[in-house]
């Protein structure tokens, strides 16, 4: 169903009511029509909450493509296309994957994006809120600001890690997308999403005389158990491999 929308701009002081809810008539159709870009941090939960490997994941779940922007490879959920556009993971309870839901579900209606400044690392914060015609939680609810509803839906973590992908896409803008030979997109695309095959990636002999790994203080065992640290790892290797590219 596609319905009419109200984007509005918020303030970290602004507030606003919203109560999802199973009672509401409009019960799932946010789950449907979907266009669904997944982060890293996003396919990490997610594949765990499915107890599969992040390779069978990508392959059943998602689509990758390489994105308008940066020409990089980016990666969206799969919807099925012969019923409405649905988001695989809906059910007529719910959302099957609602403790390791994306973040961008996690954020509905509110939008966040943020920017970073280059010199000091800061991160800053814009929020909007997105009202679908079909949409009836503003209705009734608990009054939140961007900071409150950020807590209450368990995001923090995700728009901490999901923030370092703003670097690279960053530095990604400044390189003509012909830079980005099919070797490059791989990596970018085991580090970003494949995190499984990354894993093993690393653990090859040849990767510890590497140099950006080398230069990132590189050590096998830190990562073992670990597997945000690894893909916070991973995302500072393509920053390296990038800058490299940048300079060549
Ligand atoms: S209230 Fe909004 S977010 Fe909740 S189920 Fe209805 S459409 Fe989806
Ligand atoms: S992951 Fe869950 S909340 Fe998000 S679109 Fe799919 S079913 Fe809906």
């Amino acid at each position: 169903m596609k319905t009419e929308e109200e984007i509005t701009a918020l303030s970290a002081t602004d507030k606003f009511c919203f109560l999802c809810s199973k009672e509401n008539r409009c019960f799932n159709q946010c789950c449907a029509n979907l266009n669904q870009l997944l982060t890293p941090y996003d396919i990490l939960r997610l594949k765990n909450a499915l107890n599969m490997n992040s390779g069978d994941f990508l392959k059943k779940y998602c689509v990758q493509y390489n994105g308008q922007e940066t020409g990089l490879p980016v990666v969206s959920l799969k919807p099925d296309y012969k019923n409405e556009l649905s988001c695989p993971f809906v059910s007529d309870s719910g959302c099957k994957v609602y403790k390791d839901r994306p973040a961008s579900c996690r954020l509905y209606p509110l939008a966040r994006m943020a920017s970073r400044n280059r010199e000091t690392g800061k991160i800053t914060e814009y929020f909007a809120l997105i009202k679908e015609e079909h949409c009836k939680g503003f209705e009734r609810g608990k009054e939140y600001t961007p900071q409150d509803w950020i807590k209450e839906q368990g995001a923090e973590e995700y728009n901490r890690i999901n923030d370092e992908m703003i670097e690279i896409i960053g530095i990604a803008r400044g390189i003509e997308p012909a830079a980005f030979e099919d070797s490059i997109k791989k990596i970018f695309a085991m580090a970003c999403y494949d995190i499984d095959m990354f894993k093993k990636f690393i653990s090859e002999d040849d990767f510890k005389n590497n140099e950006i790994a080398k230069s990132l203080g590189y050590k096998e065992e830190i990562f073992k158990d670990n597997e945000t640290a690894l893909l916070l790892f991973g995302l500072e290797y393509i920053k390296g491999v990038l800058l490299r590219i940048g300079k060549a």
